[in-house]
């Protein structure tokens, strides 16, 4: 039996795992991801999964973007900025190493093991903090020149909207990212219910608990930030026919009311009947999408190397 190595790099968790060629995890482990010495930090996580088990024979990583022709710059790591994490980690391991975004991890993992199976055109999105996506077409993650394709939170649905940290306007992220739909209920009135001690920070979380209690307000973050998803799910659609999409992320979790208010947003703006025939679905590997994503990429690329 033989296996790749893949890793999953966040801003709180490094993930590394001995992938073998149907998927399954022969062993893994995380750790925190420290402020600093971060490859240190890597080092010691890829030793104790490769420690004496078998060689891998390819690396894959999934990092947070943006990325750019093997460097990365996290947003939420200011250690790396143009970091060339391929090349460390090829020099790390020895191995054909190929790097990903995470998000593009997350779709081509539902896409070879989870809820996008099968699918000629799929697009993948994680809602969390931010919001980031990756498309896979014809079985393939469609990467772009420098490594940033499918960043679909940072996709325009509204020309005269609101200013994003990126710098643009009328983002998707704006208004559907956990900390946005809070920061936007916040605005409008929420208070957060009283089994909420006041000491917590309101996070999406709660908001998500409140709307499923049908607190007005709440219901209304989902309900605008679900229309702000649709909107960018259905311009995707148009541009690439993407049939199935998986919405992956923290913010996910929040099930329903996120995913009723978006059936119905797509409804009403989805027109031509490619469009309106996209499946929309939520992840069935969770958290695990990443690294099967990874894995899955260095597959690809063993193969294609060999
Ligand atoms: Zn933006």
């Amino acid at each position: 039996m033989t296996y790749v190595l893949a890793i999953d790099i966040g801003g709180t968790k490094l993930a590394a795992a001995l992938v073998d060629e149907e998927g399954a995890v022969l062993r893994s482990a995380t750790r925190p991801t420290p402020g600093e010495q971060v490859m240190a930090a890597l080092g010691g996580l890829v030793d104790e999964v490769t420690g004496d088990g078998p060689a891998p024979v390819a690396v894959g990583i999934g990092c947070a973007g943006p990325l750019d022709r093997g460097t990365v710059s996290p947003v939420n790591m200011p250690s790396w900025r143009r970091f060339p994490l391929r090349d460390e980690v090829r020099a790390l391991t020895g191995l054909p190493t190929v790097l990903a975004g995470d998000a593009q991890c997350m779709a081509l993992g539902e896409h070879w093991l989870g809820a996008g199976r099968g699918s000629s055109a799929l697009l993948g999105v994680v809602v969390s903090t931010g919001i980031g996506g990756g498309l896979v077409i014809g079985g393939r993650p469609l990467l772009g020149p420098t490594g940033n394709a499918g960043h679909v939170g940072h996709m325009t649905v509204d020309p005269y909207g609101e200013r994003c940290e990126c710098g643009g306007r009328g983002c998707v992220e704006r208004y559907a990212s956990g900390p946005n739909m809070t920061r936007w209920a916040l605005e409008n009135g929420w208070r957060p219910g009283a089994e909420h001690p006041e000491t917590a920070r309101p996070d999406a979380r709660m908001l998500a608990r409140d709307a499923a209690d049908g607190d007005p307000v709440a219901v209304a973050a989902f309900e605008r930030g679900a229309t702000a998803l649709a909107g960018m799910i259905a311009s995707t659609a148009a541009a690439a026919e993407v049939s199935t999409v998986v919405v992956g992320g923290g913010v996910s979790g929040a099930g329903p009311v996120l995913f009723e208010p978006l059936a119905r947003a797509l409804d009403d703006v989805g027109g031509l009947a490619f469009v309106r025939a996209v499946r929309v679905r939520p992840t069935t590997l969770g958290v695990r999408a990443g690294l099967a994503g990874a894995a899955k990429l260095a597959w690809d690329y063993s193969r294609s190397a060999s």
